[in-house]
C-alpha cells in the first residue's frame, strides 16, 4: 500500500504562565493507505496533540515550531489555512473528537450538522445534503426520524458518539482520526462503536488513526501500533509483534500492567510518574523510571531505529554504539 501520511520531527510547544511545555519532542510516525494505526500511551504523552497537529488544529498558546506533516506527499504545515480548509480538513481528513457532546454545536440540530458536513465535503447545496443525512444516520445505527431533530444536549453519550462518527464519515475521508472514541462509553456501547468503526472502515477503505490509552482496544482494532511517551514516539511495530515481543522498557511495563481475565498473572505497574514537560528529564525522558537505565540514557535522547524489519524502537539498549 502507498504511504498516505508521514510525520517527521514534529515539535509542538505550549506557552503557559508556568513556562514552555515541550509537548511533542520530534515525533515521527507514518501510515499507509487503508491501514489502521493505533497511538497508545499514558495521559499527557502527546497522542491527542499529535492528532491535532496533523489536522492543524493547534491553537494559542500552542505552536508547531518544527517538523513535517506529509499527507499524500504535500506538507500540510506549508499550505495556507484556506487550502487546508478547502482541500484537506473535513474533505480528505476528518476527526472524531474525544468529547462528542462538546465537539457538537449546541445550537444546531443533529440533522443540520450532518448536512453541513456533507455539503462542505461534497460541495452540494444544503438542501441536497439534508436529503442525504438520514442515510448517514442509519449507517451508524441511529433512527433518523428520531435523531434528525434532536439538539446535542438531548443525546445520550452513545448517540452523541454515533453522531460524531456519522459527521466524520459523511465526508468519506481518506484518513479518519478517532481520538479516544469510546472512552466516555460503557463497555457494551464501546463494543458497538468499535464494531461500527470496523465495518465502516472496511466498506469505506479509509485509513484510521485510533488514539487510545486502552491497549486491548488497540490490539483488536489496529494493524500497527505507535507507543508514545512524554512527547516522543518510542516504539512502532505491528500489533502482534508489539504484544508478543515488546522491546522498549516502557512498552513492556505498559503490557505487564494489563489485567487478563482468567490468567494468574502478577500485575506490575511502572514506578514513578510521567515527567513535567516544562522541565523534562535530559536524555531519554523515561530514564528516571527505567530499571535498565545506564549512563548514556541520562544525557542522550535515543533515536527511533529499525532494529528488526518493521520494528522501530528508541532506546539505547538497542543501539550499536554504547
Ligand atoms: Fe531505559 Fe535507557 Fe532505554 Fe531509556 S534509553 S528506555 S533509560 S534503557
Amino acid at each position: 500500500m502507498a504511504r498516505l501520511l508521514e510525520v517527521n520531527n514534529l515539535r509542538v510547544i505550549f506557552r503557559t504562565y508556568r513556562g514552555i511545555i515541550k509537548a511533542l519532542n520530534g515525533v515521527r510516525l507514518w501510515l499507509n493507505e487503508e491501514e489502521r494505526l493505533g497511538i497508545v500511551g499514558e495521559t499527557g504523552c502527546g497522542k491527542s496533540v499529535s492528532a491535532l497537529s496533523i489536522m492543524r488544529l493547534i491553537d494559542e498558546p500552542g505552536e508547531i515550531i518544527e517538523g513535517q506533516v506529509l499527507f499524500e506527499g504535500t506538507d500540510l504545515l506549508k499550505i495556507t489555512e484556506e487550502e487546508m480548509d478547502k482541500t484537506v480538513r473535513g474533505k480528505k481528513m476528518s476527526m472524531i473528537f474525544q468529547e462528542p457532546i462538546s465537539a457538537l454545536n449546541p445550537v444546531f440540530k443533529v440533522g443540520f450538522q450532518i448536512a453541513e458536513s456533507i455539503a462542505h465535503s461534497s460541495e452540494i447545496s444544503m438542501g441536497d445534503a439534508y436529503e442525504k443525512a438520514p442515510e448517514i444516520l442509519e449507517m451508524v445505527g441511529l433512527d433518523w426520524r428520531r435523531s434528525m431533530d434532536l439538539y446535542p444536549h438531548e443525546l445520550s453519550g452513545g448517540m452523541a458518539q454515533r453522531v460524531m462518527i456519522a459527521m466524520a464519515l459523511a465526508v468519506k475521508p481518506k484518513l479518519l482520526i478517532a481520538d479516544e472514541p469510546t472512552s466516555a462509553l460503557d463497555v457494551t456501547i464501546q463494543a458497538q462503536i468499535l464494531q461500527l468503526l470496523d465495518e465502516l472502515v472496511r466498506v469505506g477503505r479509509n485509513a484510521v488513526i485510533l488514539i487510545t490509552h486502552d491497549l486491548g482496544i488497540a490490539s483488536e482494532f489496529c494493524d500497527r501500533i505507535t507507543v508514545m511517551y512524554a512527547g516522543n514516539a518510542i516504539e512502532i511495530s505491528s500489533s502482534e509483534e508489539i504484544f508478543e515481543e515488546p522491546l522498549h522498557p516502557y512498552t513492556k511495563g505498559l503490557i505487564d500492567s494489563i489485567p487478563i481475565i482468567g490468567a494468574s498473572k502478577v500485575l506490575s505497574g511502572i514506578p514513578g510518574s510521567v515527567p513535567d514537560l516544562i522541565a523534562p528529564p535530559p536524555g531519554c525522558r523515561f530514564h528516571p523510571r527505567c530499571d535498565f537505565c545506564f549512563d548514556k540514557c541520562c544525557v542522550e535522547l535515543p533515536d527511533l531505529k529499525e532494529v528488526k524489519p518493521g520494528h522501530f524502537v528508541a532506546c539505547h539498549l538497542y543501539s550499536d554504539s554504547f
